[in-house]
């Protein structure tokens, strides 16, 4: 069951139309939802005029998301356009406690398939700020100045957690893969760790991200 409200949207047509699109979905009534979010079907509308198939983003609630060892969450979306106003507390809406908050359906999709792999999201951040602090080797270059290096979970495949990580190198994204060893060692030491700086500034909920920290940097 989900609601819905009417959004504007406008496509590079420049044609402008309304659409249905849900503001709130409960996955554990509709888990196929999270399967449109994987596969980047989410808010997915066709252009009446020109029939391009468009992905917008607007607010959205997502309850019922079964999260392995952390329970039932309620996950609450901020479309990319709202990113700095969300990160400077200008978001100028009440957002009602959510559990977690991602920004942007990518951030979704990760959130999503880190939940479905059973795994705890604070433990996955920590296992991408040691990836993209360990020392670069064979010569890996460091990211360029002012670039934002973005890490991102992928799943789990044969006892490793694969990543990808872009912004390395312009237009390639580079695959690392973690012995599950090392999560497992992180999540039997959690609580500790999340009393730690660096950990508790990406950890700390809604907004479990290490893009937070690297956000605070670059201003
Ligand atoms: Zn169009």
């Amino acid at each position: 069951m989900a609601d819905t409200s009417k959004r504007r949207i406008a496509c590079f047509c420049e044609k402008v139309f309304e659409a249905d699109l849900p503001t709130v979905v409960d996955l554990a009534a509709r888990p196929e939802a999270a399967d449109e979010v994987l596969r980047g079907e989410f808010m997915a509308v066709s252009c009446p005029a020109c029939g391009k198939r468009l992905t917008p983003e607007f607010p959205c609630r997502f309850t019922g998301v079964a999260a392995g060892p952390l329970g039932v969450l309620d996950i609450e979306l901020v479309p990319e356009a709202e990113r700095v106003a969300f990160l400077s507390g200008r978001l100028g809406r009440e957002l009602r406690k959510p559990d977690r908050v991602v920004i942007g359906v990518p951030e979704l999709a990760e959130k999503l398939t880190i939940f479905r792999a059973g795994l705890d999201d604070r433990a996955v951040e920590m296992l991408k700020f040691l990836l993209v602090t360990r020392p670069g080797r064979d010569g890996e270059p460091s990211p360029a100045t002012g670039r934002e290096v973005v890490v991102s979970f992928r799943g789990e495949e044969g006892g490793r957690l694969v990543f990808h990580i872009a912004g390395l190198r312009e237009g390639e994204v580079a695959v690392a893969r973690l012995e599950r060893a090392l999560y497992d060692r992180i999540v039997a030491d959690l609580g500790n760790r999340l009393a730690e700086e660096p950990f508790h500034d990406f950890c700390e909920p809604p907004y479990v991200s290490l893009r937070r920290v690297e956000q605070d940097g670059a201003s």
